[in-house]
């Protein structure tokens, strides 16, 4: 199935939901012209299209191999990625002072939306080592920028993140892999590494892994883990980086998707010569790899919207061509799939939740930016706080929900299909495979609601949640009372009343006893958040359209189509998702009422 970015989607998004104007007035970006962001996703566009989708099912039916400590990607994988790193899309959203383009985040994001649309597995690549360029660009000293953040920057090399051990998961403070002075400023480490994505291949010369270790005599838990730089290829004499570190890929999982994607085993210091250094201060390691893991996340979210939108594609072109039975209750031809009420439930439903997660990817995306933009200056600080705290507390849903539904939805999609959904010649069998990923790793989503209830609800006494309530409720009022947009408004009033009165159950309930019923809300809620933030921000975009329309700018079947869109999701989504005020606030009682050793009877 051949993919087309949604390129003129996206723009509106940038523009209603993210505020592209607004936001590249701001210090630091000025450099976003509309023509450059036009011309940006238009050529990123191209790359997805033709060079990273025709590559997706090769990947899949191929997959990676190991073997003799070297992964191999099929055939094209290469050439591919010498193109993406030709075409200066590594260093997008990089700072400048180290030869990235310094680009909104929010933009990257778009084009890494397509990138992952067209070939999930393969744009793992570029996302590890887009976070790896983070954490280097905001923890590395001179010498290991200048090294090695340049180099991932221009793509030449790319990097990895390597927490997960096989008895530290969730818990990354159970981690054991040591970490020794060497005396000479270097490192030696010694451990072992699981589900390490990338973590070797053959589509560049080197790879900078960022591993998280424990030095001697380091406190237990997440305060003992600092965080170490070992490259594949150490430097030799001449400064040419031939010298093998020790270090390897010793397995490879074989999985339900992302073949394409090489989940390596690796192994650190068999012979106790694996150098590393240090990124960061000794202990600095989980504040490190926060910066890298609170970026990844939003773009695994974003991997949920991509793979929800190429489901979306290929079940569209499928229902507008399969034939099948008479029209309900009409008798007569046959027609096709399209026109029977199921399949558009269907098809609206993929349509309209994958533009409200994509809604919600953006928005928190740009608040990233707003944090960013000039957070130094004393006068721009409270702002920059207020973006932070924004983004923070959107993080999790965008992470939970969006991969969520990409889940939800690439299975729906098969549905479209029917039987051909099931069977692997359609792709669509592919992209549910590719999208169940997305809810475990990167932090499992059901930490992610722990992560929102437990810490982000409570941040600054909770001024970030009463505020982005307060702005939904404001654009709910200033609806217009009548007409479509009117229509829009009691289901979304009735979703943010459900929403307040779960957060304040919720942020009650938090002492003793009562943080297992927190917790056992969490998941649910999340939910519930998702769907109304995701709800307000297709209703944001259908103000836009009808402004837009009544101006005359831009294509009226396009703007139409938008509202019609929030109209379907707040009518036929949201209610749902309000309802859910009962299952969160009913506590845990009966999680617990069946005894364990009853569960296993
Ligand atoms: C394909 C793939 C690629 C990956 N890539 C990388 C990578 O590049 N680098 C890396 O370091 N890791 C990577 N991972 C690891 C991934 O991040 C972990 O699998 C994930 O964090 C979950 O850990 P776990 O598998 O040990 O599950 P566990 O932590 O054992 O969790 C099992 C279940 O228990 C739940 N659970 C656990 N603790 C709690 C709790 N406190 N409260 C409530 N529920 C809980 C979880 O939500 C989950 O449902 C990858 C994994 C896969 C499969």
């Amino acid at each position: 199935m051949p993919y087309t970015a949604p390129v003129a989607e996206q723009r509106f998004v940038l523009d209603t939901v993210a505020d592209l104007s607004g936001l590249t007035a701001l210090p630091g970006f000025d450099n976003a012209t509309p023509d450059l962001v036009d011309a940006v996703l238009a050529e990123a566009a191209k790359l997805a299209g033709d060079v990273f989708a025709p590559l997706n099912a090769v990947g899949d039916k191929v997959g990676a191999t190991l073997v003799n400590d070297t992964v191999t990607l099929p055939a094209g994988f290469a050439e591919a990625y010498a193109k993406y790193v030709e075409g200066g899309w590594a260093g997008l959203g990089a700072g400048p002072g180290h030869g990235g383009q310094g680009l909104p985040f929010v933009l990257a994001c778009a084009v890494q939306e397509q990138l992952t649309s067209a070939n999930m597995a393969f744009s793992l690549c570029m996302m590890l080592s887009q976070g790896a360029i983070e954490a280097l660009q905001a923890h590395a000293g001179p010498e290991l920028q200048a090294t090695y953040l340049t180099r991932l920057i221009t793509g030449e090399w790319t990097g990895t993140m390597n927490l997960t051990e096989p008895q530290a998961g969730s818990d990354v403070g159970a981690l054991r892999t040591r970490a020794t002075a060497h005396g000479d400023g270097t490192y030696r480490l010694a451990g072992s590494k699981i589900y390490i994505t990338w973590g070797e291949h053959d589509c560049a010369p080197n790879i900078v892994h960022l591993v998280l270790a424990r030095l001697p005599d380091a406190p237990p838990g997440t305060k003992g883990i600092s965080l170490f730089l070992c490259p594949k290829f150490l430097p030799d004499a001449e400064g040419n980086f031939t010298v093998r570190n020790d270090l390897r890929a010793v397995g490879l999982e074989h999985k339900l998707g992302i073949h394409a994607s090489p989940t390596c085993t690796m192994a650190f210091g068999e012979h106790d010569q694996c150098v590393g250094y240090l990124v960061g201060p000794e202990g600095g390691g989980m504040r490190a790899m926060f910066t890298m893991m609170n970026h990844a996340r939003i773009n695994v979210g974003l991997q949920g919207v991509a793979i929800a939108e190429r489901a979306y594609q290929g079940a569209l072109a499928f229902a507008r061509d399969r034939v099948q039975s008479a029209k309900f209750g009409a008798g007569g031809a046959a027609v096709r799939i399209i026109e029977h009420a199921d399949v558009r439930r269907m098809l609206m439903t993929l349509k309209a939740t994958t533009e409200a997660a994509r809604a919600l990817t953006y928005l928190t995306a740009a608040a990233v930016d707003r944090a960013h933009a000039g957070h130094d200056a004393p006068e721009r600080r409270d702002f920059a706080r207020a973006a932070a705290g924004r983004a923070d507390l959107l993080t999790p849903v965008t992470k939970a929900w969006a991969t969520d539904m990409g889940v939800e939805l690439s299975s729906l999609a098969v549905q479209v299909f029917g039987g051909m959904g099931f069977v692997e010649e359609t792709g669509a069998a592919q992209h549910l495979r590719d999208a169940r990923i997305a809810p475990i790793y990167e932090g499992t989503n059901g930490i992610q609601a722990l992560d929102l209830v437990g810490r982000k609800l409570a941040q600054d006494g909770g001024v970030h949640w009463q505020a982005l309530f307060a702005e939904i409720r404001q654009d709910l009022r200033d609806l217009p009372p009548k007409g479509d947009l009117g229509l829009l408004r009691p289901y979304l009033d009735d979703a943010l009343a459900a929403l307040e009165s779960a957060t304040v159950w919720l942020t009650g309930n938090r002492e003793g006893a009562g943080l297992t019923d927190t917790a056992a809300g969490a998941t649910p809620y999340l939910r519930m958040f998702g769907v109304t933030v995701g709800g307000w921000l297709l209703a944001k975009q259908a103000v836009a359209a009808h402004e837009r329309l009544a101006s005359g700018t831009g294509d009226p079947a396009f703007l139409r189509a938008k509202i019609v869109t929030a109209r379907f999701f707040a009518e036929q989504i949201v209610p749902p998702a309000t309802a859910l005020l009962g299952p969160v606030t009913r506590g845990a009682d009966l999680l617990f009422a069946i005894p364990e050793a009853a569960l296993a009877a």
